[in-house]
């Protein structure tokens, strides 16, 4: 008798699916930012002003943060229900102790088909020299730095606690070193105060080969004194870049990319615009927001976080959390940005620190 030869498929993690939830657009979850705390060690003019964010300011106590064991459980429920993506952020989600322990239990959850999840980390670079290779060796997969500016006195300005940019650049030249790629880099442009670092940093980022990201000035929390005539019009920024190295359109990588993309005509790099405020996306948002203190945020706008911290720390079953989720998101029908107008100026918005940018 013939003896039969077995197909060797290798075996994936594989797991039934829990049906993938759907809001009211017909939004799935794809993606989840953690943040992993609320502190930070910058006091930027546009998320955290030093006026408001002083020495008194009542930072969250660490028994109402979430621990790196609830953060792995909450992840897993949110992958089981098709979420491809990870960010974790913040406030600054470098000073939290031991980051790299949570990124290894992160790294070792696989998406619903087995793939392996992106798993980025946003910061303002400023640990990064010191932390690249830990996050690395602990299957950190890439990151996004933030940056306003190449030059110091405004950059030292901006982050208003006189850190000075070598330090992050070193920081960024580390992830690199590190294998954290393809880099990217935020940069959040305010009128009057970094305008004249928008071409430089393209330049310098398409030298270096990193992805600058431009990002409009959000009205983001009720701190920053938000005005609409301190926002510069992404059209205002690709127009400044173009004069004097001409752009052309991007077709998106995939289906909700926030960043409109443009490579430059020479084919030397690409760079990303996030239009959030002249160019809303609502219609394609698929993420979703974990604060700190454990309140799933279905928009950056939106006004109230529900708690999952309570029914995790009351003993609530893997099932009933998942269901607890998915009925969230399923009665999501957030589009704040669409519908941004005098009318919901005043409504109330948490802050980006808090709720993770
Ligand atoms: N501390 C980390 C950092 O700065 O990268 C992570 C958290 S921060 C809240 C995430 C991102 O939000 C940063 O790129 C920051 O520039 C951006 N951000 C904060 N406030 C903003 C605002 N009002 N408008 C637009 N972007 C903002
Ligand atoms: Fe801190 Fe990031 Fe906010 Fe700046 S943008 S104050 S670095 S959380
Ligand atoms: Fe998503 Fe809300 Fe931003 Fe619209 S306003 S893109 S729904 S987070």
């Amino acid at each position: 008798m013939p003896r039969v030869m077995s197909t060797l498929i290798p075996l994936r993690d594989v797991r039934p699916a829990a049906a993938a939830p759907h809001d009211r657009l017909n939004r799935p979850l794809r993606d989840l930012r953690i943040s992993v705390t609320d502190r930070c060690n910058f006091r930027c003019v546009y998320c955290m002003p030093k006026e408001v964010f002083g020495r008194d300011f009542a930072f969250l106590p660490r028994e109402l943060v979430l621990t790196f064991e609830e953060i792995e459980r909450l992840a897993r429920i949110f992958v089981d229900l098709g979420t491809e993506k990870l960010r974790i952020t913040g406030g600054e989600p470098l000073v939290r102790r031991d980051l790299p322990g949570l990124i290894e239990r992160l790294a070792a959850i696989t998406r619903r088909d087995g793939e392996a999840l992106d798993l980025t980390l946003t910061t303002n670079g400023s640990a990064l020299a010191a932390l690249a290779g830990q996050l690395a060796a602990a299957g950190l997969r890439r990151v996004t730095v933030s940056l306003d500016s190449l030059d110091d006195a405004t950059f030292r300005a901006m982050n208003d606690v006189d850190f000075p940019v070598d330090k992050v650049l070193a920081g960024i030249a580390a992830a690199r070193e590190a294998g954290l790629t393809p880099i990217k880099v935020n940069m959040v442009v305010r009128r009057g105060l970094n305008e004249s670092s928008v071409v430089p940093m393209a330049r310098w980022a398409r030298d270096e080969g990193y992805i600058l990201r431009f990002i409009e000035y959000m009205d983001v929390g009720h701190t920053n004194g938000w005005r609409l005539d301190d926002v510069v019009p992404a059209a205002e920024i690709v127009e400044a870049i173009s004069a004097v190295m001409p752009l052309r359109p991007l077709p998106p990588n995939y289906a909700g990319e926030v960043a409109n993309r443009w490579s430059y005509a020479d084919g030397s790099g690409e760079l990303g615009v996030i239009a959030s405020v002249s160019q809303p996306f609502c219609g394609s948002c698929t993420r979703a927001r974990l604060s700190a203190d454990g309140r799933l945020y279905t928009c950056l706008f939106g006004t109230e976080g529900h708690d999952l911290r309570g029914p995790l720390r009351a003993g609530a079953a893997e099932d009933e959390i998942r269901e607890l989720v998915a009925g969230i998101w399923e009665r999501r029908g957030d589009r704040y940005s669409e519908l941004r107008s005098a009318a919901t100026e005043n409504l109330p918005r948490p802050e980006m620190f808090a709720v993770g940018g």
